[in-house]
């Protein structure tokens, strides 16, 4: 293959972005390598020695090499969940007597880490809304040392006002760092867009398959290496059976985000002229409050969308036990279509109360876009709506 393939376009870069010099006699995929340790070579750092723990075997080394390429950063780690990337990444650039501001709608996950665990270790943190800059400026502190924000925030989609945020952080010295799960390196690029370190649940639309639980941090050296010492430290790396899967389903990333960018955006349309449904979140729809900014920003908008049915919480739940193709099912961004009432799932986390507040109405919805025909899918949707 040609040498320069940073040059080469997404698609093909999923398929030929090896790291030069790996060989491994001449097999077309990676191999897994079953070893927990390897000989020692000459003296070296603690984390340079070859270990799976120190996510450094020829499969850790190809993957960060891919995914370093697919988002166009300096350099990325895997890990052994979304969350482990998320809290490992928190816990090596926060230290007790900083201040972090949060956007206020995120993953259910990463909101009981911030809330409940890192004011233990005297880490503070308050929430801002994310597509009104002007917030920042009110909630922020003397020790404000970073913001954390999501590129499309779960479940609600809504998108930060990205140009005001990094122009905000830039000038009082924060770090940004953004949860890239639902956008994916397809649709955006946080690195290029100014962002210093992105997240991912590579469980969802990077692996693709629902079958492996996976992380990725990808970004700005100078925050990877410290963020790499505390993962060495705290454990959490990809076993190499996830990281061949996760390899595997990364090839055809660039293929299934465009065909989950093309359905949900059809599925949105259909929901929200039905007379049954009283709304829908998503950000390819005109209706949606920051439509124009995600149009700017992203490829596409993803596969994830929410709603809500005139008829309430029984209207949701009889909907979603008729729904057939879509499984009901937590999790997101699989060949299959997936699912799921979010006050009951992924931010069960957080009080009614704070749920109510940022619009997670228990009656709300959440559809993961899968890979099965659009028409089946619209078919499917019609008949449950017409069931209620
Ligand atoms: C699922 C998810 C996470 C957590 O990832 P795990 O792989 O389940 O640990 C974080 N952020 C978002 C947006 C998610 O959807």
């Amino acid at each position: 293959m040609s040498n320069n393939k940073t040059a080469m376009h997404f698609d093909t870069k999923t398929i030929h972005s090896k790291p030069e010099g790996m060989d491994f006699s001449k097999a077309v995929n990676t191999p897994i390598f079953q070893s927990s340790t390897y000989e020692y070579g000459e003296k070296a750092e603690y984390d340079s020695i070859k270990y799976a723990r120190l996510n450094n075997t020829p499969n850790h080394d190809v993957l960060h090499h891919m995914l370093t390429t697919l988002e166009e950063a300096e350099s990325a780690l895997v890990t052994s969940s979304g969350m482990s990337a998320i809290s490992t990444t928190l816990l090596a650039l926060l230290s007790q007597g900083d201040h972090l501001l949060v956007q206020s709608c995120i993953y259910g996950g990463t909101y009981g880490f911030i809330t409940q665990d890192l004011p233990r270790f005297g880490i503070t943190f308050d929430f801002f809304d994310a597509a009104n800059a002007e917030s920042l400026k009110s909630k922020m502190k003397k020790n404000t040392k970073a913001i954390y924000l999501e590129s499309i925030s779960n479940p609600m989609m809504r998108v930060p006002n990205f140009s005001s945020v990094i122009d905000f952080a830039k000038k009082n010295n924060l770090i940004t760092l953004i949860d890239n799960t639902y956008t994916t390196p397809y649709n955006f690029k946080p690195a290029v867009a100014g962002i210093d370190v992105s997240l991912h649940s590579a469980t969802k639309q990077l692996n693709g398959h629902s079958d492996i639980i996976a992380g990725a941090i990808i970004g700005k050296n100078q925050y990877l290496k410290p963020i790499g010492k505390m993962l060495n430290k705290l454990g959490g790396c990809l076993d190499t059976h996830a990281c061949y899967l996760l390899e595997r389903g990364l090839k055809t990333l660039g293929l299934r985000v465009r065909q989950q960018n093309q359905s949900a955006l059809t599925i949105a349309e259909f929901l929200k002229e039905h007379s049954a449904v009283l709304g829908v979140n998503y950000p390819g729809l005109k209706s949606h409050p920051e439509h124009d900014l995600a149009k700017k920003l992203f490829v596409g908008f993803g596969g994830m969308l929410s709603f809500r049915l005139k008829g309430g919480i029984s209207a949701a739940e009889k909907f979603v036990k008729n729904v057939k193709l879509a499984l009901h099912a937590p999790s997101s961004g699989g060949v299959e279509s997936l699912i799921t009432l979010p006050a009951f799932t992924t931010h069960a986390f957080m009080t009614a109360e704070s749920r109510n507040e940022i619009g997670i109405t228990d009656d709300l919805i959440r559809l993961s876009v899968g890979l099965e025909d659009e028409s089946d899918l619209l078919a499917d949707l019609k008949n449950a709506l017409e069931k209620i």
